[in-house]
């Protein structure tokens, strides 16, 4: 348990919720502790809110959305405040990376790239914001029909630990742009940068009530948001089984949820792949945020001839890795927590013990602290296709390698689980490339790429246990906003 941490000298204090532009101390007079993963120490505390810090924040963005400054502004300033805020984030870049590694054990290279995913997304969507309109529709003579692009009203949103910045540039960019009042409730485990993010929002000239973030727990604050009866609409990221009740408690207040639940995403190697552009790519893809990425490429399913060539490489680059302290430029970092470190073992434990054979073993740094959350990287195969491994999101740098006979195999392998989040397919071959492509289940096929958590323009989501609805691009606007038909007869 947390408690037993050591507690760094000079914790950071918790700040509160942050509520129409100002820090409010929770209700439950309750701070949370908030660990170091790389290090294993507490280094900073959080206030734990609960539902009468979420009834706050909604009335706060109520306020807002019903004829508050907020509402009373142009898409076009909208866009600015947004633009503003990308650049405050911009401007505070190394302090944001340096809490974003610190609280989430990424490499600090990593948190930089974080950060400035961040503010692309804010820049992203302040440009977007009005240049995103409805379309007159032609109808019977005497008519005039417009449809136009509103806002939903207060929006909830609910993100995971593994990118805080990120997520919240992800998803509150587009409901901000579109006018909506905005309540995020991040995770527990790491929401130290969503929390100075407001505090810029604010800083950045963001109206009252506009955006609002209460921390604490899931089960407490995320369900009272899910669950209120004043939002419009809910946003989450996160595990299939909070999905569930995301969706469940958006299904009893009638409304809307964008649900992006993770995956098992295949990265498909065809004989003519080119295997030097290829295989650096598969590396990254997994063991990128200590595979803690929703879009991770967790499966590489290899065509048979080119197996032991793909495997040898593979096992190359993997033999070499090295989990280490974020300040040290490791290739990976730490997991999350205690919590998910035992998650991510237990499933490395079980494939050694059903005899699923390792191809290559990384290590972790002798300088990274004892105490921290430390995976090795490391990569099984061939995995029989019924072994969990071949199916189920590890969530940690577990790379399960597969052959495969045909193009017919590799679709049906690839589309073969439960989810469906994202693909790579590699080959030389144009046509097949194109016709695997549009085979393959999920919200975005790579052809000799592959961006995992990349690409602020480019629509993003799932199928199936990967959640639905699409974030990122100007998708995200369609699904923060609602078409309103109005119709004038003129004659
Ligand atoms: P999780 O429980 O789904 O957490 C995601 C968010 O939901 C956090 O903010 C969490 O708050 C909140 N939450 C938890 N219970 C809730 C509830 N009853 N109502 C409303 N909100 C609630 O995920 P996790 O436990 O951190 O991770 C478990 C697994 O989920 C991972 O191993 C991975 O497979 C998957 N996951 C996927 C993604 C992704 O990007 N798709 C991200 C994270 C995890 P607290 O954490 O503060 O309690
Ligand atoms: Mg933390």
């Amino acid at each position: 348990m947390a408690e037993n941490y050591p507690r760094e000298a000079g914790l950071r204090p918790a700040q509160g919720c942050f509520i129409n532009n100002r820090w409010e101390p929770s209700s439950s007079g309750a701070a949370l502790p908030v660990i170091a993963p790389a290090e294993g120490v507490i280094f900073a505390e959080i206030a734990a809110g609960n539902a009468q810090d979420v009834n706050r924040a909604v009335a706060a963005a109520r306020a807002a959305f019903e004829g508050g400054p907020w509402s009373r502004l142009t898409a076009t300033e909208r866009g600015r405040l947004l633009m503003r805020l990308s650049q405050l984030v911009t401007d505070n870049l190394e302090e944001l990376a340096a809490i974003e590694a610190r609280d989430c054990g990424k490499p600090l290279r990593a948190a930089r790239a974080d950060i400035q995913a961040t503010a692309r997304y804010f820049e992203f969507y302040g440009g977007a914001a009005d240049k995103f309109h409805g379309e007159q529709i032609p109808f019977m003579n005497g008519y005039y029909v417009t449809g136009e692009r509103e806002p939903l009203g207060v929006t909830g949103h609910v993100i995971p630990w593994n990118y805080p910045a990120q997520m919240t540039g992800r998803t509150l960019g587009p409901a901000l742009a579109m006018g909506n009042a905005t309540v995020l409730k991040p995770a527990e485990d790491a929401c130290l940068t969503v929390l100075r993010i407001a505090e810029l929002a604010a800083g950045a000239g963001f109206p009252e009530g506009a955006v609002n973030v209460v921390p604490g727990l899931g089960h407490e604050a995320g369900a009272a948001l899910a669950e209120h009866p004043g939002i419009d609409f809910i946003s989450f990221t996160g595990s299939p089984q909070v999905g569930t009740l995301i969706q469940t408690a958006a299904a009893r207040n009638h409304i809307g949820c964008v649900l992006e639940l993770g995956g098992k995403s295949p990265q498909i190697l065809f004989d003519d792949a080119d295997l030097d552009a290829a295989v650096p790519v598969v590396v990254a893809a997994i063991i990128q945020n200590a595979g803690q990425t929703c879009s991770a490429g967790a499966r590489v399913l290899i065509q048979r001839p080119i197996w032991d060539r793909a495997v040898s490489l593979i096992a190359a680059k993997f033999s070499a890795l090295k989990a280490g302290l974020p300040d040290d430029e490791p290739d990976l970092g730490s997991i999350i927590s205690a919590r998910q470190k035992e998650r991510v073992e237990g499933f490395i434990a079980r494939a050694k013990e059903q005899g699923v054979p390792v191809i290559a073993e990384g290590g972790i740094d002798p300088k990274a602290p004892a105490g921290g959350f430390y995976v090795p990287p490391v990569v099984f195969g061939p995995v029989p296709r019924d072994n969990a491994l071949a199916f189920d999101e590890v969530f940690g740098p577990v790379l399960a390698a597969i052959p495969f006979e045909d193009e017919a195999d590799a679709v049906a392998l690839a589309n073969g689980t439960e989810y469906g989040l994202i693909a790579g397919v590699w080959t030389r071959d144009g046509s097949r490339a194109l016709r695997v492509a549009r085979q393959l289940r999920g919200g975005q096929v790579y052809v000799n790429a592959y961006g995992a958590g990349g690409g602020i323009e480019l629509p993003f989501g799932g199928t199936r246990k990967s959640g639905h609805g699409r974030e990122k691009g100007f998708e995200a606007l369609y699904e923060f906003s609602a078409l309103k038909t109005i119709v004038i007869k003129h004659d």
